[in-house]
């Protein structure tokens, strides 16, 4: 275990532990813990760290975090760890595959019994309200299990229900923020007029570590609805079109298609498949107010706080996009040098 005795002998309340901090979410989770100035602990997988996971680690300590090395699913070791560093708040962001090893790190939290609050990795819908189909059912089972289990515990916890995280929701990619919007044709989901809520990955972080000592937040799901990010799928092609100036291709991807990509079972991509089923067909993150004793709106929670808009959060592709879109032009240009007119491109069917 590596520890920076300066820094473990720092601010004693609001110690933070982060597991999963080397993930796609993880990480918004911990440069925001970071930013927040509490204390924060990242536990590390043991084993040989290969980059990015290295580089990630590192820039987390170069900003004073406490790099802590173990795995979750091991109960002494997070007891002890826990104890030894008199951890307040733990959030897990761990993936799809390690979602019930939660519940050994939820059984050691209760044990020590100092744990003033557990946010377990959620970071999407509602799961004891979206109904996806199989496989992604799968993951909402575990979830709740896991929901289940902090409950019975009497733990303070916090469910974050942010919704999809802001970029072109391609229905096989775990992580679609990673890739810039398509610059060939848009796949369109039904008739792409079923809305869904798209939050920059900084702005997860950000609130999600606002909800963590605020008591407000204690056993409620905290919904992510911010209307400047309330976007269907033609809304967002359109966005994009803008940004790039000019129109593509739209071709419909129907319901049916992405219950034949769901029912294909291949891991992840088939449970995006039926996640975007649940969202663009079925609209599972608007077809629910927020109303329960259990609910509250994180916007609610801090109406001084901005959310970064989707028109902002694509400015951001579009910079990513930049030479790409440059190659194109002089590649059309040559193309219209040597007499061959340019094909138009028009949209297809919506
Ligand atoms: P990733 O697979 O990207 O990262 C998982 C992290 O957990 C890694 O840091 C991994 O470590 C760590 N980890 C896994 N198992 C253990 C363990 N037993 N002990 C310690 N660390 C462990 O996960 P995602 O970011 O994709 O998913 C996190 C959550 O966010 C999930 O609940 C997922 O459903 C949700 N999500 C939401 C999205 C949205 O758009 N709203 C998009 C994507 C995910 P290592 O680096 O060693 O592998």
């Amino acid at each position: 275990m590596t520890v920076s005795p300066s820094i473990a002998s720092a601010a004693k309340s609001g110690r933070v532990l982060i597991i999963g901090a080397t993930g796609f979410i993880g990480k918004f989770v911990a440069e925001a813990s970071l930013d927040s100035g509490l204390p924060t602990y990242v536990l590390v997988r043991p084993g040989p760290s290969r980059p990015p996971n290295s580089d990630t680690i590192k820039s987390f300590k170069d900003r004073g975090a406490i790099i802590l090395h173990g795995v979750m699913s091991d109960r002494p070791l997070m007891e002890k760890l826990l104890r030894e560093h008199e951890i307040d708040i733990v959030i897990s962001a761990v993936g799809g595959a390690t979602i019930l090893d939660q519940i050994t790190l939820i059984e050691a939290i209760a044990a020590v019994g100092t744990v003033k609050r557990f946010l377990p990795s959620e970071f999407g819908h509602d799961v004891d309200r979206a109904d996806p189909v199989e496989p992604g059912l799968t993951m909402y089972l575990e979830k709740r299990k896991v929901r289940r289990a902090i409950e019975k515990t009497g733990v303070p916890y916090t469910y974050i229900c942010c919704n999809s995280i802001a970029s072109w929701p391609y229905y096989d990619n775990k992580h679609p923020s990673e890739v810039v919007p398509p610059l060939d044709q848009f796949q369109i989901y039904g008739d792409g007029t079923v809305k869904a809520y798209f939050v920059d990955g900084p702005d997860i972080g950000k609130f999600t570590m606002k909800t963590v000592d605020d008591i407000r937040a204690i056993n409620k799901n905290v919904h992510f609805r911010p209307s400047s990010n309330l976007s269907d799928i033609n809304g967002l092609a359109s966005l994009w079109e803008k940004k790039i100036g000019r129109t593509l291709p739209r071709v419909t991807v129907t319901e049916h298609d992405l219950l034949t990509m769901a029912a294909e079972n291949r891991i992840p991509e088939s449970i995006v498949a039926s996640f975007t089923h649940d969202i663009f067909i079925k609209g599972c993150q608007t077809n629910f107010p927020i109303e329960g004793p259990n609910d509250i709106d994180v916007g609610t929670l801090y109406p001084e706080e901005s959310f970064r808009t989707l028109d902002e959060c694509f400015n951001d592709f579009l910079v990513k996009v930049g030479g790409k879109l440059e190659t194109d032009k002089i590649a059309t240009k040559n193309t219209a040098a040597v007499g061959v007119e340019p094909r138009a491109i028009t949209a297809t069917c919506a």
